[in-house]
Order: C-alpha cells, then sequence, then structure tokens
C-alpha cells in the first residue's frame, strides 16, 4: 500500500512523465569503475560530491581526489593545508560553490576558489559539516555528540557521549541529527530524541536526507523512513532491516539507497531494484551517492568508484532477454517494436519487453541473417542453414528452401519491391519469388556480377539494387536483366555491403568505403581512407537529421552529410581537408565496436528516432536527440595549472595577474573541460590574447604550451566543447605578464637608443675634429718639408756657387755672372772692371803658421773684402786659394783701381793678432776693364797680368792693366 502510494507521488510530479521515457533499468546503465589502480588514494569512497565548478571530489582515508574525468588530483595532508590528517569523512558543497572538507583529529578545512582556509580542530573525527541559514557551522563528531561553533570559535555542545553521522536543516529551521543514538531533533540548541512513538525504530541512524519536495528521509541500521505529517513511515517494507549508509533523490525522483552490506537499491517506477557486487558493483559496502550535473549516478564504495551513466549507446543482449549476443539483422517494424536476428534465434522488442520468436516446429535455434517486413506487416526471416522462413501468429514457419526452388539455404538479403515480388538473397544466387509464388532465379547470366548477395534495396525510382561480392548491379524490369554498376577501379571496393538510397543518389557501404551514386547522372564518387574515413570497411549507412551514421568492425561512425558531400563533389578543392568524424565504441556503452555487416538489414532507422545496430555482442541502439540533448548541458571549463619552464606556478583565484619573471619561456596551460561522460571526446580551442586573437583548435588536447613569449601582459582563453555541439559560453581566462629583463624595458630601450644617438654623433664629431687635425697636419707638414726641400734646393744652389769656407760666390758664380753680363756691358757700351786679388806670400803663412790659421786668414780677407761698400757681396768671388775676384760694373779700371786701393790699406793695416801674433798679411790686386777687349776672357787674362806685374813690383799693391 505504502509503494503505492509513493509511485502515485511520483507520477504526479512534472519530471515523471518523461522520465518514464528514458528510464534504464538499474542493470543496464553504462557502469564504469574507478580505484587505486585507476589512481584514487584509497578505495573507501567515504564521500564524493561536485561543486558548483563542476569538478567532482572524493573522500578517502588517505585525502582528497578531485577528479575531471580524466585524471585524479590528489590533496594529502602535506598539501591541504591545516588539516591534521589525510583521514577524511566528509565534503559539504556549499551553494556559493566553496567546499568543507573534513575528517579524522577533528580536522576542517574550507576551500573556497582555489584557497584552502583551515579552521579550528574539532574535539574528534568530523563525520559531517552543516552551515545553517543563519550561517552556523554545527559538526557531526565521531562519539563526542554535535557541536555548534560559536562567534569565538568554540564548540558549543548540544549532544554529548554518542557518534553524529549527519546534519540537515529543515525549512523551519530545525537541525536534525543522525546519530548512534537514533535521531535527534535540535532546535533553540536543544536537542530531542525521535522516539519509536514517532514511528522510527531505535538505531542508529545513518545518513539524513531533505528530498526536492522538502521532505525529510532518515535511513539507518534498519531501513529508511520519509517524514510525513509528524510520522516516520517507511520507504518501501522491502527496505526494512537494511541498513542504509547513504540516501540519493535521483532527476528523476526515483531514490537511491546505499548499504552497509547489500550494495545499492534503487525505488522508482520499475519498483525496488537492486544492483550488488553480482551485477558488477566493485563492493557492496556503499559509503556515498552522488548524482553528477550530467545525471550520472556516483556510488562510493569501500572498494572504489563506481558510476553508472547513460551512455550514448545502450545495448539489448543476452541478459536482457535477447535470444543471442551474436546479432546479425535488425527489422525496426511499422508497428513501433524491433526485431532481432541473432545467431541464435529471433526476438521482437517493444518498449522494455523482449519476446523470443521460435519455430512453430520444435527444431534447433535458427542462425538468423536477414529480415524484411511485407505490406501487411509480417517479418519475412533469412536463416543461415535453413532457407526463408515468415513469422506467421508468433512462430516461425519456413517457406521456400534449396529444396523447393531457392538457390542456398543461406538467405542474406530480403527486398519486397514495389510490386510486392520478394527478392531473396542467397550466397549463390538471387531468387524472386512474385507474388502468384512464381520463381526466378537470377545469376552472373542475367547480368549480377557476383552470385554471393549480401545486399537488397530499392533506390528512389523504384529500382531494386543487388550488392554482391564483387559490386552492385541494379535490375532492368523491361529487360529482365540486372546492369552492373561497376565501381571504377581505383575505388578498389568490391563488397556492397549495404544500400541507402537518398532521391536521386543510391549510397552505397562498402569495403573500401562509402560510394555515392547518381542514378541520373551516372556521377560515382567514393569516400575513403584518403579523405580521413578512419576504417575501410562500412556495413551499413543510416541517415538521421543531418548526419549519417555508418556500421564498422571498429564502432559506429557519425559524420556530417553536407560534409561528405562536399567531400565528394569537390575532391581537389577538398584535398587537404580531412573528414570530421565520431567513432563511438565500447567507451560510449557499446558492448562491442565490432558491428555486423554481410547480411541485411545490419542497422537500421526506427521511427521513434533511434537508431539500432546489429553487433557482436548484442544489439546497440542510439538516440541521436539524447546525444544532441546531452551536448546542450551546460559544459564548465577549468584551467587547472599552469608550468613556467617545467615549474609548476600557482594560479590566481583572485582575479589578479599572474606576475611571471623576466625570461619566462616556456608556458603550458592544462585544463578540462568538466563533463564526465565522454571525457576524452571533449574538444578545445585556446587563444592567447596579446599573441593571437583568433581561436585555435586543440581537438582533444588538454595542455597547450606556449614558447619564447616577448615579455608583456596576455590573456590566455580556453573553452571546451561537445564533439556534437556548438561552442558554449563557457570559457575561462588567467591574465598574466611576463615582466622584461631592464634592458627589455622599453625606457631602457630609449635610453640605449638616445645613448647611442649621442654616442654616434660624439664619434663623428670626434673623427672629424681628427680629421681636420690630421689634414691641418699634413697640410703643414707639406709646406714643411716643401719649405725644407727649397731650403735644401737653395742650399744646393748656394752651395753650387758658392764657397764652403768664406760663403762668397765660387768661381763658377764670377764665371757664370761674367759670360752673361759681359757682352750686355760691351752692348751698352758701358763699362765693367774686374780686379784679381791675390794674397801675398801666402804659402808662408800656411808654412810659418799652419793651414788652419791659413784658412782663418783667407775667411778675414774675405769678410774685409765684402764689407766694402763700393763693391756689392754679390759681385765678390773666391776664384780659387788665396785668389779673389771682384765686379765693379760700371766702372772703369781706374776708377776700380781706387776702391781696390782702398781694400789693399785696410787689408794691409788690419789686425790678425787674434789671430797669430805677428802676423801681417797683404794682397795684390790685378785690374782691367771691358773697354779695350771683346771677350771676358781676354778681360780676365789682362787682370791677371796686371796681378803679375803688382806681384812684380813688390807686391801688397794695385796695378791696372794698361795694354
Ligand atoms: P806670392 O803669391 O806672393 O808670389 O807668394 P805665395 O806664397 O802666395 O805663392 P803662390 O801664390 O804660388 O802660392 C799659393 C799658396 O797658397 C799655395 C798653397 O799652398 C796655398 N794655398 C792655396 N789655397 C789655400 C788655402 O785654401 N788655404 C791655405 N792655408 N793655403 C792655401
Ligand atoms: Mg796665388
Ligand atoms: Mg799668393
Amino acid at each position: 500500500m505504502i509503494r503505492v502510494c509513493l509511485f502515485l507521488l511520483m507520477l504526479i510530479t512534472p519530471q515523471c512523465t518523461a522520465a518514464q521515457a528514458t528510464r534504464l533499468p538499474l542493470n543496464d546503465y553504462f557502469a564504469e569503475t574507478w580505484n587505486t589502480r585507476s589512481g584514487l588514494p584509497h578505495n573507501s569512497i567515504n564521500s564524493i560530491v561536485q561543486t558548483k565548478d563542476g569538478y567532482i571530489w572524493i573522500a578517502t582515508w588517505e585525502g582528497l581526489a578531485r577528479f575531471n574525468g580524466r585524471e585524479f588530483k590528489l590533496f594529502t595532508r602535506s598539501e591541504i593545508t591545516g588539516l591534521p590528517d589525510s583521514g577524511l569523512r566528509s565534503l559539504v558543497p556549499q551553494a556559493d560553490g566553496s567546499l568543507y572538507i573534513s575528517g579524522a583529529r577533528g580536522g576542517i578545512s574550507h576551500l573556497r576558489k582555489g584557497h584552502w582556509s583551515a579552521q579550528k580542530n574539532a574535539s574528534a573525527m568530523v563525520n559531517h559539516v552543516l552551515k545553517t541559514s543563519d550561517n552556523k557551522i554545527w559538526l557531526a563528531l565521531e562519539g563526542d555528540g554535535v557541536a555548534y561553533r560559536d562567534e569565538n570559535e568554540e564548540d558549543k555542545s548540544v549532544l554529548i557521549d554518542l557518534s553524529a553521522y549527519r546534519l540537515v536543516e529543515d525549512g523551519e529551521g530545525a537541525i536534525w541529527a543522525g546519530t548512534s543514538d537514533g535521531l535527534y531533533q535540535i532546535k533553540n540548541k536543544v536537542a530531542k530524541l525521535i522516539t519509536p512513538k514517532s514511528g522510527l525504530p531505535t538505531g542508529p541512524i545513518y545518513t539524513l536526507f531533505m528530498s526536492q519536495e522538502g521532505q525529510l528521509i532518515v535511513a539507518g541500521e534498519k531501513g529508511a523512513w520519509r517524514y510525513v505529517s509528524n510520522r516516520f513511515v517507511s520507504i518501501d517494507e522491502q527496505l526494512d532491516g537494511i541498513a542504509i549508509s547513504s540516501v540519493l533523490q535521483d532527476n528523476h525522483n526515483a531514490l537511491w539507497f546505499g548499504t552497509i552490506n547489500k550494495g545499492v537499491f534503487r525505488l522508482s517506477e520499475l519498483g525496488l531494484e537492486r544492483l550488488d557486487s553480482g551485477a558488477g558493483l566493485p563492493a557492496n559496502r556503499i559509503l556515498s551517492l552522488l548524482q553528477d550535473r550530467e545525471n550520472s549516478i556516483w556510488i562510493g564504495t569501500n572498494g572504489g568508484v563506481h558510476r553508472l551513466r547513460e551512455a550514448p549507446f545502450s545495448a539489448w543482449t543476452k541478459k536482457r532477454g535477447l535470444s543471442g549476443d551474436y546479432v546479425r539483422t535488425v527489422l525496426p517494424h511499422s508497428d513501433g517494436s524491433v526485431w532481432i536476428g541473432s545467431s541464435t534465434g529471433l526476438n521482437r522488442i517493444l518498449g522494455d519487453k523482449v519476446e523470443s520468436i521460435s519455430l512453430a516446429n520444435k527444431g534447433d535455434p535458427l542462425s538468423i541473417l536477414s529480415l524484411a517486413e511485407d505490406q501487411h506487416g509480417h517479418v519475412w526471416i533469412g536463416t543461415y542453414t535453413s532457407g526463408l522462413m515468415r513469422v506467421i501468429d508468433g512462430k516461425i514457419y519456413p517457406v521456400k528452401s534449396r529444396d523447393n526452388g531457392l538457390s542456398s539455404n543461406e538467405v542474406r538479403a530480403l527486398l519486397f519491391d514495389k510490386q510486392q515480388r520478394l527478392w531473396v538473397g542467397t550466397a549463390t544466387g538471387l531468387s524472386r519469388i512474385d507474388p502468384d509464388g512464381t520463381t526466378l532465379q537470377y545469376t552472373t547470366k542475367q547480368g549480377l556480377p557476383g552470385e554471393f548477395i549480401i545486399a537488397l534495396a530499392l533506390d528512389g525510382l523504384g529500382n531494386v539494387w543487388a550488392g554482391t561480392g564483387v559490386g552492385a548491379a541494379m535490375f532492368n524490369d523491361v529487360l529482365g536483366q540486372f546492369k552492373e554498376q561497376a565501381f571504377p577501379k581505383q575505388f578498389n571496393a568490391q563488397y556492397a555491403f549495404g544500400f541507402y538510397a537518398q532521391n536521386d543518389l543510391m549510397w552505397m557501404a562498402t569495403d573500401r568505403g562509402l560510394v555515392r551514386f547518381n542514378i541520373v547522372t551516372g556521377d560515382i564518387a567514393i569516400l575513403g581512407r584518403e579523405q580521413g574515413l578512419p576504417v575501410d570497411k562500412l556495413f551499413q549507412l543510416v541517415a538521421q537529421g543531418d548526419s549519417f551514421w555508418l556500421s564498422s568492425n571498429r564502432g559506429i561512425l557519425e559524420v556530417k552529410q553536407q560534409q561528405v558531400n562536399e567531400l565528394l563533389d569537390n575532391p581537389q578543392k577538398s584535398k587537404n581537408k580531412r573528414l570530421q568524424y565520431q567513432l563511438y565504441d565500447e567507451g560510449d556503452g557499446m558492448l562491442s565496436a565490432q558491428a555486423n555487416g554481410g547480411s541485411n538489414p545490419a542497422a537500421a532507422f526506427h521511427q521513434d528516432g533511434s537508431i539500432w545496430f546489429a553487433t557482436a555482442h548484442g544489439v546497440s541502439t542510439v538516440m541521436p536527440e539524447r546525444l544532441k540533448k546531452a551536448a546542450q548541458i551546460s559544459l564548465p571549463t577549468v584551467i587547472e595549472s599552469l608550468y613556467v619552464d617545467g615549474k609548476s606556478t600557482p594560479l590566481a583565484f583572485d582575479g589578479k595577474d599572474i606576475i611571471l619573471p623576466p625570461g619566462a619561456s616556456r608556458l603550458s596551460f592544462n585544463y578540462a573541460g568538466l563533463s564526465f561522460i565522454m571525457p576524452q571526446r571533449l574538444n578545445f580551442q585556446t587563444k592567447l590574447l596579446g599573441y593571437n586573437d583568433t581561436w585555435v583548435n586543440r581537438q582533444q588536447l588538454t595542455i597547450t604550451e606556449y614558447t619564447n613569449l616577448a615579455p608583456g601582459k596576455y590573456t590566455f582563453i580556453v573553452r571546451a566543447g561537445y564533439p556534437n555541439g556548438q561552442w558554449q559560453n563557457n570559457s575561462k581566462s588567467i591574465t598574466f605578464v611576463i615582466q622584461s629583463y631592464f634592458w627589455q624595458k622599453l625606457s631602457f630601450k630609449v635610453m640605449l637608443f638616445l645613448a647611442l644617438v649621442i654616442l654616434s654623433f660624439a664619434l663623428y664629431k670626434y673623427r672629424l675634429y681628427h680629421f681636420k687635425k690630421i689634414e691641418k697636419e699634413l697640410t703643414l707638414r707639406v709646406i714643411q718639408q716643401t719649405k725644407d726641400l727649397q731650403q735644401q734646393a737653395d742650399a744646393f744652389a748656394h752651395q753650387a756657387t758658392h764657397d764652403q769656407l768664406t760663403d762668397l760666390p765660387n768661381r763658377r758664380a764670377f764665371d757664370t755672372w761674367l759670360a752673361d753680363n759681359f757682352s750686355d756691358f760691351k752692348q751698352q757700351s758701358l763699362p765693367l772692371a774686374i780686379a784679381i786679388m791675390d794674397i801675398d806670400h801666402f804659402k808662408r803663412i800656411n808654412d810659418g803658421w799652419s793651414h788652419i790659421i791659413g784658412d782663418r786668414v783667407i775667411c778675414v780677407v774675405a769678410h774685409l773684402l765684402s764689407e766694402c761698400s763700393e763693391v756689392d757681396t754679390s759681385q765678390i768671388a773666391r776664384w780659387g786659394g788665396e785668389e779673389f775676384t771682384l765686379f765693379f760694373p760700371n766702372k772703369t779700371a781706374q776708377q776700380a783701381a781706387l776702391v781696390c786701393e782702398e781694400l789693399r790699406m785696410k787689408i794691409a793695416n788690419y789686425d790678425l793678432s787674434n789671430i797669430a801674433s805677428d802676423l801681417t798679411v797683404t794682397v795684390s790686386f790685378g785690374v782691367a776693364d771691358s773697354l779695350t777687349v771683346n771677350d771676358y776672357d781676354r778681360l780676365l787674362a789682362q787682370a791677371d797680368q796686371a796681378l803679375y806685374q803688382a806681384k812684380n813690383h813688390g807686391r801688397n799693391r794695385v796695378e791696372v792693366n794698361n795694354s
């Protein structure tokens, strides 16, 4: 009775109707387990929660693990600031996104925006923390009752001497405590034990739960109760006496119960179901339960975490009632059911029910290859070894075999055409059974390329197509012949496993990819590995929405029709474009990625929007609409860590920029999308403002590295996306500044530039000055050298014409002058007198004193001569030895003799005592002039003659030539 009430209650909740459509039996969820081998610190999952940011947190006896769908990040005692022990009991997420963590040795820590703040230790192990609506912290303590923390951080006990496990606040502000003594209600800090009078039996209460309807659910050693109208009412009598440790209400309003030693129970409109270690649960001791944002159920056991999710694919198997797991063909029927042909029988699925269809006459289970529905809704069966059969009133009857008209008992494909003729494709040819019973045979003789028939289909014009092991062919009804539609050689394709007709197009799944044939134009194209198809062999193509779903040995491929057509329409242009696809396999709920092919239909579209695939382990179905919906669940992106040159760098949670030292060269960002359904399939895009402003596709990579960034301010932005979905507005960013070395700073650069400019200018100036100086020096040197040269030349010239001892002109100068001027004087009839002077008895001076004294005497005489005002110094010459000549221009010999006489006397009277005592010098002159001679030789001879006379006449005298 109580159960009926419960169901009525559930039925009136609005979610319920939708829920019914999708609710999976408890045993049919796609389950996965994580334990210490997968990276958990301990297998006892004391608490499991999801914080607002999307992370799943797991508390164990050996610390805390944060799960991002791909890996666990561990927080142990040393890393959890202030927690005195790694043994953690409870995790309590808060509405503000923060998280209370509590556990052994009274440890409590509060994690908010990445910052841990340790709270004052409580007196004993903290089993649960409750922050009430008035912002007070209440603690459930192991062995030490219940306490609240006052304004001075002092713990005030409300209950003592018992173990408290769980606290909850109800809508009226009352606090309920589940304890080793039973249930307490605390009002105004006064605790009151709930007695059996209220309907709750005595015994420990392990967990408390406020339902979405605001109803208190209490569970403990003896079962689970609901608090209704001040009474505690057992939730389900089957749970009475079962020790329950945790309770969860899911999004469909079903209640989940984790037990101490019996696994998990779920109470829903499907009844009370149980999941235990026999059905895959890692352990029967359940410590915690959680439903995450994606509606997956997480079960914390003492043997690891077990997760149940509604995977994209679900499977029907022997376990769910199929006759066999090796499924070869699926036929969605017009009545909404789906017929499943396996190697060991035939089933019909309608809703949640599986029906087995058996032979009318007893016999071995049939191995079924193909199925077809006729216009009346009857199902026809192609078998492996028993030929063609059909279902009448839920029983299988044989129709035709090798014995009565089929070429083989191995029937791989069946097709009713427009005229309701049944085409039966066998391993050794094709038969046509007309409504009147006539049976015709088609082999290579009738144009079939091969006789191993694996597929049959109608194209958009109603033509029958046959797929064989060596290509496809189309039936020409007028000719009664098949026309081979050969695959071009370069396709390298042979098997035509499956057809899909779409207007003028006939799509063919082959052993080398997807072939598109245009019936009207005859154009044919193939999408194969070259275009990015990950597998060669495709069995069946199913179109749904804007996608194609392709079955293969490696899983189910989903591709976008538009992209396939683009790649096929313009192979040249698309050369560098790769096919985008989703490949679904075991991780997505398929029990085997190996889809089956080679008989038909191997996959099919159901009118309810689902697609069914025959696989080596059951039949897999996918509801693309549900996938699409899953992709609409908001997907949080998180930046998890930043490594700078290999060193982890703390992320700023306060929105401040991260300051990185100068020279930071390699930055790697780790991020995640917090979806736990298909974490490996999430796509990421990043950009780095300050470096590039457009999104860069990172595909499934959860790390992005930048190297050699110039100093400056950057913002790293990342966003996560579901594989099938649009990008969401979920980007996360961090801003950081790479500092500059002083030499990288602008001010420094400006200063350096200025300094350089100044230096260059100074250098230029210096060079200019230097060059000018050099120029000046050079000029001076040239002038000096020119002068020196001139002086030298002058000296040489002087030397050439002057006597070294007396510095008077020498004989060459005298001769030159005389030769140059003699004729002038003659022409002008001007007199020119010359005198030759000779020192008297000079030998005696030399001999009597010395040659040096003689030289000095010569010098004195020369000096006395040159002092003479009447004769120009340039016209006195040392003619040789102690002989001198004198010119007297414009003078006659008589006039010259007067001057010579004066000179003679002057010399004779000259005191030479400063040269030598008793030394006297006299000289004799011979004078002649030009008046009586015609050449200068003669003039010289006459003067010489006169001198001779002067010598002869006693020396120390002047004689004038008189001839
Ligand atoms: P005189 O002319 O009166 O007949 O007698 P003298 O002794 O002067 O004889 P002479 O003219 O024949 O000799 C000239 C001498 O002067 C010959 C030579 O030794 C000397 N003599 C010539 N040139 C130089 C000279 O440059 N220095 C010196 N010390 N002696 C010179
Ligand atoms: Mg002489
Ligand atoms: Mg002499």
